[in-house]
């Protein structure tokens, strides 16, 4: 058993810790900041590996995040969980590079006038606000809200950097890149809420649709944006989210909210053991869909 501390309490963080209490070490999870207002509260979250490398590892860790929430949905309705349909829009029929990831994945449906070809699989959708306050009460008692300006100063035999985004001025990586998104928050009445929808064929109309078990979160976009902190929604941003949403077939009665974050982008997300020091960060537009793949993988790294 090892005395662990976790940097960073977000998905990422919050999942890594508790998979390392499961396996029984002493944790602790030290944090600037918790709940609304980091990355994570930004998240759609459906599972579906976006902007996160590469390729082969991501499936990997999504493969078995999906296998987990799949079953919490099952489980543990406080969890946030519950499985939906989810379908991703092509021009082609090749097999799209997560493939790898979804082991029951079929041929993809033809002649639907949404477009040429349509994969449809089972995916986990998490409700963020619910999800990471579970994860906190299960980690109750060990939670510090601190701001760490040193990894070589934080207590415990083994340090655990799910820092995200903050890992670009905690480590110097300047790999890291904030991938911005804003999304629109709809009222889920009248809305098929059975239905998550992808289409990225086109950077100028990229569209998704994630149902939530009241609202619906309507996105996108994803532009590379330099500073610490996103920029905030915008009224045309809104529009055009609104308008693409139309464009599928989506009509809400009302707005709720908009929201906006920038996702921890790297050119691969970086798991890997340095000392005493474990990074589990770099996650992109995927960290509902690596975080528990991830978390078992810094489990094992303990103890090596
Ligand atoms: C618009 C949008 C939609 C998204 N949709 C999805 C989706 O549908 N599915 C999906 O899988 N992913 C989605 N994502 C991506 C997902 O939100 C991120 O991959 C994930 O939140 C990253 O989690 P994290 O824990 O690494 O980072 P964060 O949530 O940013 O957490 C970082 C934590 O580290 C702490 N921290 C940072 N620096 C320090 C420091 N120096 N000292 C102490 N603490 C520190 C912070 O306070 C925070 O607690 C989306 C992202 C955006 C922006």
């Amino acid at each position: 058993m090892a005395r662990v501390t976790v940097v960073g309490a977000g998905v990422i963080g919050l999942t890594t810790a508790d998979a390392l209490l499961e396996a029984g070490h002493e944790v602790r999870v030290v944090a600037a900041a918790l709940g609304t207002g980091i990355t994570s509260a930004a998240a759609g979250a459906i599972w579906f590996p976006f902007r996160s490398d590469p390729p082969t590892t991501v499936n990997r860790w999504a493969a078995m995040t999906r296998t987990w929430e799949t079953q919490l949905a099952a489980t543990t309705p406080e969890a946030g969980i519950d499985v939906l349909m989810q379908e991703v829009y092509a021009d082609t029929p090749e097999r799209p590079w997560w493939a790898g990831a979804v082991d029951d994945l079929g041929d993809p449906i033809i002649g639907r006038p949404e477009a040429p070809y349509l994969w449809r699989f089972a995916a986990p959708r998490v409700e963020p606000a619910t999800f990471c306050a579970w994860l906190e009460r299960r980690l109750a008692g060990r939670i510090t809200i601190a701001q760490v300006s040193s990894l070589n100063e934080v207590e415990g035999d083994i340090v655990v950097n799910c820092t995200g985004l903050g890992a670009r001025r905690l480590c110097g990586d300047s790999l890291l890149k904030g991938v911005w998104g804003q999304t629109t928050i709809v009222d889920g009445e009248g809305l098929d809420l059975s239905l998550s929808i992808s289409d990225e064929r086109d950077e100028a109309t990229f569209f998704y649709s994630i149902p939530r078990r009241r609202e619906v979160v309507l996105g996108g976009c994803a532009i590379e944006e330099f500073g610490e902190t996103p920029s905030p929604p915008t009224q045309a941003w809104r529009a055009k989210i609104l308008e693409r949403a139309a464009a599928h077939g989506i009509v809400a009665k009302r707005v709720l909210r908009d929201s906006s974050g920038l996702r921890p982008y790297r050119s691969a997300v970086r798991l890997e053991r340095e000392g005493r020091v474990i990074h589990n960060y770099g996650h992109g537009g995927s960290g509902y869909t690596l975080c528990r793949g991830c978390a078992l993988d810094v489990v094992q790294l303990v103890s090596t």
